[in-house]
Protein backbone atom coordinates (compact mmCIF):
# COMPACT_ATOMS: atom_id res chain seq x y z
CA UNK A 1 0.00 0.00 0.00
CA UNK A 2 1.02 3.53 -0.91
CA UNK A 3 2.58 5.77 1.85
CA UNK A 4 2.14 2.96 4.85
CA UNK A 5 5.57 2.64 6.23
CA UNK A 6 5.60 -0.96 7.33
CA UNK A 7 5.00 -1.97 3.44
CA UNK A 8 8.16 0.50 2.37
CA UNK A 9 10.15 -1.77 5.11
CA UNK A 10 8.50 -4.85 3.85
CA UNK A 11 9.74 -3.98 0.59
CA UNK A 12 13.18 -3.13 1.85
CA UNK A 13 12.68 1.06 0.59
CA UNK A 14 13.23 1.97 4.06
CA UNK A 15 16.42 -0.13 6.28
CA UNK A 16 15.67 -2.41 9.07
CA UNK A 17 17.36 -3.99 11.37
CA UNK A 18 15.54 -7.63 10.44
CA UNK A 19 15.27 -10.48 12.93
CA UNK A 20 13.66 -12.85 10.41
CA UNK A 21 12.21 -13.16 6.89
CA UNK A 22 10.20 -15.24 4.37
CA UNK A 23 7.69 -15.52 1.71
CA UNK A 24 4.86 -13.99 3.89
CA UNK A 25 6.74 -12.43 7.09
CA UNK A 26 9.74 -10.14 8.03
CA UNK A 27 10.50 -9.77 11.68
CA UNK A 28 12.84 -6.68 12.34
CA UNK A 29 14.25 -4.69 15.84
CA UNK A 30 11.83 -2.10 17.22
CA UNK A 31 13.31 1.68 16.70
CA UNK A 32 12.53 2.19 19.93
CA UNK A 33 12.61 -0.60 22.20
CA UNK A 34 10.64 -1.26 25.61
CA UNK A 35 12.17 -3.81 26.79
CA UNK A 36 15.88 -5.49 26.36
CA UNK A 37 14.55 -7.74 23.35
CA UNK A 38 11.88 -5.63 21.00
CA UNK A 39 11.00 -7.00 17.49
CA UNK A 40 7.93 -6.80 15.23
CA UNK A 41 6.76 -9.25 13.27
CA UNK A 42 4.77 -8.21 10.05
CA UNK A 43 3.40 -9.71 7.13
CA UNK A 44 4.35 -8.61 4.16
CA UNK A 45 1.18 -8.34 2.36
CA UNK A 46 -0.80 -5.05 4.10
CA UNK A 47 -3.58 -5.22 6.71
CA UNK A 48 -4.13 -2.38 8.39
CA UNK A 49 -4.99 -3.57 11.89
CA UNK A 50 -5.81 -6.68 14.23
CA UNK A 51 -9.57 -5.30 13.35
CA UNK A 52 -9.26 -5.89 9.76
CA UNK A 53 -8.00 -9.94 10.21
CA UNK A 54 -10.86 -12.04 8.76
CA UNK A 55 -10.91 -15.97 8.88
CA UNK A 56 -8.95 -16.54 5.47
CA UNK A 57 -6.44 -14.95 7.32
CA UNK A 58 -6.09 -17.57 9.81
CA UNK A 59 -2.93 -19.75 8.05
CA UNK A 60 -1.10 -16.25 8.17
CA UNK A 61 -1.49 -15.51 11.75
CA UNK A 62 -0.53 -18.90 12.59
CA UNK A 63 2.73 -18.96 10.76
CA UNK A 64 3.40 -15.24 12.13
CA UNK A 65 3.17 -17.29 15.99
CA UNK A 66 4.97 -20.13 14.71
CA UNK A 67 7.66 -17.65 13.63
CA UNK A 68 7.41 -15.86 16.58
CA UNK A 69 8.45 -19.41 18.48
CA UNK A 70 11.14 -20.29 15.86
CA UNK A 71 12.55 -16.80 16.53
CA UNK A 72 11.99 -17.24 20.57
CA UNK A 73 14.05 -20.38 20.60
CA UNK A 74 16.89 -18.82 18.34
CA UNK A 75 17.41 -16.05 20.46
CA UNK A 76 17.53 -18.47 23.36
CA UNK A 77 14.28 -16.32 25.36
CA UNK A 78 13.56 -19.73 27.54
CA UNK A 79 12.20 -17.28 30.20
CA UNK A 80 9.52 -16.36 28.36
CA UNK A 81 8.20 -12.95 26.20
CA UNK A 82 5.34 -10.97 25.70
CA UNK A 83 3.51 -10.88 22.15
CA UNK A 84 1.01 -7.96 21.87
CA UNK A 85 -0.77 -6.40 18.95
CA UNK A 86 -2.65 -3.08 19.53
CA UNK A 87 -5.95 -2.19 17.49
CA UNK A 88 -7.19 1.54 17.00
CA UNK A 89 -6.76 4.07 18.85
CA UNK A 90 -7.85 3.04 22.06
CA UNK A 91 -5.36 0.10 21.44
CA UNK A 92 -2.56 1.80 21.27
CA UNK A 93 -1.84 1.38 17.38
CA UNK A 94 0.31 3.82 15.45
CA UNK A 95 1.34 2.15 12.77
CA UNK A 96 -1.64 1.05 10.77
CA UNK A 97 -0.16 -1.71 9.28
CA UNK A 98 -0.53 -5.14 11.16
CA UNK A 99 2.17 -5.99 13.64
CA UNK A 100 3.58 -8.03 16.76
CA UNK A 101 5.49 -6.63 19.28
CA UNK A 102 7.38 -9.60 21.15
CA UNK A 103 9.02 -8.28 24.12
CA UNK A 104 12.00 -10.15 26.26
CA UNK A 105 14.38 -10.57 28.94
CA UNK A 106 12.70 -7.99 31.64
CA UNK A 107 10.08 -8.69 34.02
CA UNK A 108 7.40 -7.33 32.30
CA UNK A 109 4.07 -6.01 34.54
CA UNK A 110 0.92 -6.47 34.47
CA UNK A 111 -1.89 -5.03 33.65
CA UNK A 112 -0.55 -2.89 31.02
CA UNK A 113 -0.74 0.49 31.05
P1 LIG B 1 2.20 0.50 17.58
O1 LIG B 1 2.30 1.74 18.41
O2 LIG B 1 1.48 0.77 16.27
O3 LIG B 1 1.66 -0.70 18.28
O4 LIG B 1 3.68 0.08 17.23
C1 LIG B 1 4.45 0.69 16.23
C2 LIG B 1 5.89 0.41 16.56
O5 LIG B 1 6.65 0.68 15.42
C3 LIG B 1 6.45 1.26 17.70
O6 LIG B 1 6.92 0.42 18.74
C4 LIG B 1 7.55 2.06 17.04
O7 LIG B 1 8.68 2.25 17.87
C5 LIG B 1 7.89 1.22 15.82
N1 LIG B 1 8.39 1.98 14.69
C6 LIG B 1 7.89 3.14 14.20
N2 LIG B 1 8.59 3.54 13.13
C7 LIG B 1 9.58 2.62 12.95
C8 LIG B 1 10.64 2.49 12.00
O8 LIG B 1 10.82 3.30 11.09
N3 LIG B 1 11.46 1.41 12.14
C9 LIG B 1 11.29 0.49 13.13
N4 LIG B 1 12.16 -0.53 13.16
N5 LIG B 1 10.30 0.58 14.03
C10 LIG B 1 9.46 1.63 13.95
ZN1 LIG C 1 1.32 -1.62 4.89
Amino acid sequence: MDNCLFCKIAAGQIPSNKVYEDDQVLAFHDIDPQAPVHFLVIPKKHIDAPAALTGEDAPLVGHIFAVIAKIAADLGLENGYRVVTNSGEDGGQTVHHLHFHVLAQRKLAWPPG
